[in-house]
């Protein structure tokens, strides 16, 4: 199974972003990882044009559940994968908060994105009061075994750990808080899904750098990265990529 380093641009990226996937295209023309960025809806169209032919999927960040339909400003799955989406980020701690996400929209969502044939990245974590109240592991098991697809397999299923307290902050867990995350993650993805779960990738999000890439993968059961604000610039995320 090869690693997945996987960018989320979030709010940020106007066409003029697009030259950084070129200069990214440039630099690492054959990693030895999967290569994703997933740019806001604007740009989908645009870079899956630009990763034609190339070693990088494109995704989005959102969904909605519903295939099509009178839901003004939405964005279905059939409509992302008319664009060149082949991922999909649901759950993430950002819409779980702006948007009051809950588990079970956020499994329908991935529901959805699994149904119309793309892969569901579906991201949990635990806020800083969680963490310290040690609750990180009852909190990130309920959201998984509340958000995850029927049907999950390996080819439609990530699972991104992404702590809230690290997102952004530049603080990250120490490795051995991540080891205990990612194994615990693993053994609750057996309980729900059976064999399939040894290759499902879970990715760790949360200040990922380049500085600190090579050692967070190097932790067991890390199989790549969900990156923020570093996937923002070739440079960075190349660096990224280059350590996986
Ligand atoms: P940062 O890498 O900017 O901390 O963001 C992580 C994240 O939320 C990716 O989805």
């Amino acid at each position: 199974m090869k690693k997945l380093a996987a960018g989320n641009w979030k709010m940020n990226g106007t066409m003029a972003a697009l030259a950084e996937v070129s200069a990214l295209l440039e630099a690492h023309p054959d990693p030895a990882c999967e290569m994703l960025l997933c740019p806001p809806a604007t740009l989908i169209a645009a870079m899956a044009a630009q990763a034609r032919g190339t070693a990088l999927k494109v995704g989005a960040q959102d969904c909605h559940p519903r295939p099509k339909g009178a839901h003004t400003g939405d964005i279905s799955v059939p409509l992302l994968r008319d664009a060149g989406a082949t991922h999909v980020i649901v759950g993430h701690s950002e819409r779980r908060t702006d948007h009051g996400e809950t588990d079970a929209l956020v499994r329908a969502k991935a529901e959805a994105v699994v149904d119309g044939g793309l892969t569901a990245i579906v991201c949990i974590g635990e806020t800083e009061a969680e963490r310290d109240s040690g609750k990180t592991l009852a909190v990130i098991g309920t959201q998984l075994d509340g958000s995850i697809p029927g049907g999950a397999t390996a080819t439609n299923l990530v699972v991104a750990y992404e702590p809230v307290w690290a997102i952004g902050t530049g603080r990250t867990p120490m490795p051995s808080e991540i080891a205990e995350v990612h194994g615990f993650l693993r053994g609750r993805l057996r309980g729900l899904i059976g064999g399939e779960a040894e290759k499902v990738r879970i990715l760790y999000g949360g200040s990922v750098k380049p500085s600190n890439a090579a050692d967070i993968f190097a932790i067991p059961h890390v199989d790549g990265a969900l990156v923020g604000g570093a996937s923002l610039k070739a440079a960075d995320f190349g660096a990224i990529v280059a350590a996986l």
